[in-house]
């Protein structure tokens, strides 16, 4: 006969084993489980940096990069930003892909692709059917191009940014047809400044327009990693925060710098880092996908 002491001992150990080898938090340690993918979704050449007011020589490099991300937490998985060339679009070839984007508007854009969006989801395990939640900072061609294939995701936005989405003209800088099919998507309309995801503060939605009408930036508490926020095109150069230069062609400038002054006390509030998605310095020293931030 066991006595009673030693089942709970050995219970213990059993706990505490299984966390130490999957290297997952158990539920009943508090912590919650949350990771971020960061997936290639391409180079957008640019030989200035005149639409941000930055002359050449002040940045570093006028290339941006493109960056799509993938949120894990234990209650579901959000899709962050989804590219700007539709998996459908283009070829992979194994070498890096040139190529020339035409926006409706006839604005022409040199990007390089190297992947398609699905097989480096695929490639960290997971398909569109694992997609709970889809999250866009905003419309522009380079953050949408993938859309319609997480429609049946559930989207979460602002109303300004639906509005305009779908809007009569419809919106410049952009390709509606790559996010048509959000329109019928189970849809949560935003209304309040922040919106937490899972309900635990792990993964934070933060209203930040004026880039766009519903611009957002993504706050997310990774275990290990630390708070990080996701800038979508809040920034685009680290230069433009450093010597605070505006956008020329925001939709709404004052309300952009508005939500820079916000976000700037929010960050110092969760002592969280800025990633800036499109800058391709801070974006190649990431880890990307199949590897992760936990
Ligand atoms: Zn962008």
């Amino acid at each position: 006969m066991v006595h009673k002491g030693w089942l709970a001992v050995l219970a213990a150990i059993a706990i505490a084993a299984a966390g130490g080898c999957t290297g997952e938090q158990p539920a009943e340690s508090g912590g919650p489980s949350v990771r971020l993918y960061v997936f290639d979704c391409g180079t957008l050449h640019y030989d200035n940096a005149d639409a941000y007011q930055l002359k050449k020589e002040e940045v570093a490099r006028t290339d941006m990069s493109m960056a799509c991300f993938l949120v894990k937490h234990s209650k579901g998985t959000l899709m962050w930003d989804v590219g700007a060339v539709a998996d459908g679009g283009w070829t992979p070839t194994g070498s890096p892909v040139r190529m020339k984007i035409v926006l409706p508007d006839k604005g022409e854009r040199d990007v390089t692709m190297r992947k398609l969006l699905k097989s480096q989801l695929a490639e960290a395990g997971y398909s569109l059917a694992d997609i709970t939640y889809l999250a866009l900072s905003h419309y522009h061609w380079d953050h949408t191009a993938n859309a319609n294939d997480f429609a049946g995701s559930t989207w979460l936005t602002r109303k300004p940014e639906r509005d305009v989405m779908f809007s009569t003209p419809p919106p410049d800088r952009t390709i509606p047809a790559n996010y048509s099919a959000l329109a019928n998507s189970k849809t949560v309309i935003i209304d309040q400044d922040t919106y937490d995801v899972f309900g635990d503060d792990t993964v934070v939605l933060k209203s930040a327009p004026g880039h766009t009408p519903g611009h957002q930036v993504l706050f997310l508490n990774l275990p290990k990693t630390g708070p990080v926020v996701l800038s979508g095109d809040l920034y685009h150069y680290p230069e433009e925060r450093r010597l605070s230069r505006l956008p020329v062609r925001d939709f709404n400038r004052e309300q952009t710098a508005a939500s820079r002054a916000a976000l700037e006390i929010f960050l110092k509030e969760k002592g969280a880092q800025l990633w800036i998605q499109h800058d391709i310095g801070a974006d190649e020293k990431l880890r990307k996908s199949p590897e992760y931030y936990d």
